[in-house]
């Protein structure tokens, strides 16, 4: 059952009961305090017969000592005329409880009467044919007489108030509800249009539309789930993009993968089997096993590179203090004289927080990279520096640069602006990308500037985190 539709029935279920009792409250309370109203007048009149009754004894002769009975009847007659126009029903009964005289139409049972004595005055309310009455009894002193006066009061018209009551009562709590149905109705669809909303919302995010946001209605609760739930698709939108993203990222990679394995092992294979199928001369086959060995170690390098950037990739980095000067000196050490390069090595005192191995592998990697895109005699600056968040490691070549559009291009697995001319320099494209991996578990990230055929500065900057741990650990000591 739909949501609105609860609400709607459990109101009118509320709502019938809540007009039904009080309107049976209502109605019940106006005929209790009219019956009683009339149960008194009732009282009060057989009170004033009674009386009535007494003083008309009084005008009897006085050659009776005690009231004859037809004198009884007569005096009975007269005040059932008194009452005529108001119905007035009556009868005497004697100290036998005999009846004496009763009007017309006063055909009752002897039950009240019985009940009646000088003490007791008594009543009680009776259904005769389609009438109500109230039935009342009291006792007359008169002439040595003790008589028993019974009369009854017409009330019908108590009762049929109450039934027009309770049948208006019945009618109003039927527009009542009717027209509370009607605007129950609008209230409840509003209340729960954010819950439709938001389902809808759902249906068109499972069936693939991340983008799609709830629109928000109410500012209540539900205007907050709202806005959580849009909250919600936005951090599943971006993860579902950075997946896909990263299996895209993937299959590129598995692609250049493959093509990659692919140029070295044809080269393999084919001498190989032109060692194994021709019979060759010595110097064809110490070339042929020369390519062999060649490609074999281009492959032997590329899958140590390989296995470097998966390690990287899955290592958290074990930080200690580095100091500038101790990975300048290395670096000098390694490249100075070695080349047929013009190296400057400039760098400010500073340390750092780094795993020494894993920037050394990306400056030399850097270093590498300039030395390959420089010409012989190529001047490549190698600079440190204390700057704002940390420190600055920056290698600066002069040689063929990068065009701009492959600037976001060049740290992806397997990519080579030139591939030709990287693999002549021994080249697999996995350079970049093993920095970019040991430079995300230090927290940075390479900057790159470049100029097509002026060169090239690649830096990263160890992070302010380094120099804060730093100062912990200075504090601790
Ligand atoms: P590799 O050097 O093994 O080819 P890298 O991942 O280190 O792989 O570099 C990827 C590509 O980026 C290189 O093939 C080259 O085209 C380009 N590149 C890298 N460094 C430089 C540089 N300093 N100057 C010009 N091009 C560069």
């Amino acid at each position: 059952m739909k949501f609105s539709l609860k609400i709607l029935l459990w109101t009118i279920i509320v709502m019938a009961l809540a007009l039904g009792f009080s309107g049976f409250y209502f109605v019940n309370y106006v005929f209790e305090t009219s019956l009683e109203r009339e149960v008194g007048q009732a009282m009060d009149e057989s009170s004033i017969l009674g009386f009535a009754f007494e003083t008309a004894a009084l005008s009897v002769p006085a050659k009776y000592s005690v009231l004859p009975d037809n004198t009884v009847e007569e005096i009975a007659a007269n005040l059932e005329r008194g009452g005529q126009s108001s119905g007035r029903l009556l009868r005497i009964s004697d100290e036998g409880k005999t009846v004496l005289y009763a009007s017309d139409g006063f055909e009752m049972d002897d039950a009240l009467l019985q009940q009646t004595d000088e003490n007791n005055k008594t009543y009680r309310i009776i259904t005769a044919g389609d009438k109500y009455y109230v039935h009342t009894g009291t006792t007359v002193n008169a002439m040595n007489r003790i008589l028993y006066l019974e009369n009854m009061r017409d009330v019908s018209e108590v009762f049929t108030e109450r039934a027009m009551g309770f049948s208006l009562y019945r009618k109003v709590t039927l527009i009542m509800l009717l027209a509370g149905i009607i605007i129950m109705h609008f209230i409840s669809s509003l209340l729960t249009k954010p819950v439709r909303i938001l389902t809808e919302a759902t249906k068109r995010m499972a069936s693939g539309d991340y983008a799609y946001r709830a629109k928000k209605v109410s500012q209540d609760e539900l205007g907050a789930l709202t806005q959580d739930f849009n909250s919600m698709a936005g951090a599943l939108e971006q993860n579902i993009e950075k997946l896909e993203e990263e299996i895209e990222a993937k299959e590129e990679f598995m692609g250049a993968f493959a093509h990659e394995l692919k140029t070295p092992l044809t080269a393999i294979i084919g001498y190989a089997d032109m060692l194994r199928s021709h019979k060759m001369d010595e110097e064809k086959s110490i070339m042929s096993a020369n390519y062999i060995y060649t490609e074999g170690k281009r492959l032997e390098a590329m899958s140590l590179r390989l296995l470097d950037i998966i390690v990287a990739g899955k290592e958290e980095a074990q930080l200690q203090k580095v100091s500038a000067e101790s990975v300048f000196g290395y670096l000098k050490g390694m490249f100075a004289g070695g080349r047929d390069m013009t190296f400057h090595f400039t760098y400010e005192q500073g340390e750092v927080f780094a795993e020494i191995n894993l920037i050394k592998t990306v400056l030399v990697n850097l270093i590498d990279n300039a030395c390959k895109a420089s010409e012989n005699g190529g001047q490549i600056e190698v600079s440190g520096q204390a700057v704002d968040k940390g420190y600055r490691f920056a290698v600066r070549d002069y040689g063929i640069g990068i065009p701009e559009a492959e600037l976001h291009k060049i740290t992806k697995a397997f990519y080579m602006v030139d591939k030709s001319r990287a693999r002549s320099k021994n080249g697999a494209g996995l350079g970049l990308a093993l920095c970019v991996e040991i430079l995300k578990i230090h927290h940075s990230e390479l900057e790159i500037e470049s100029e097509a055929g002026k060169g090239s500065c690649f830096s990263f900057v160890l992070p302010q985190i380094a120099q804060e741990s730093q100062q912990m650990e200075a504090d601790n000591v």
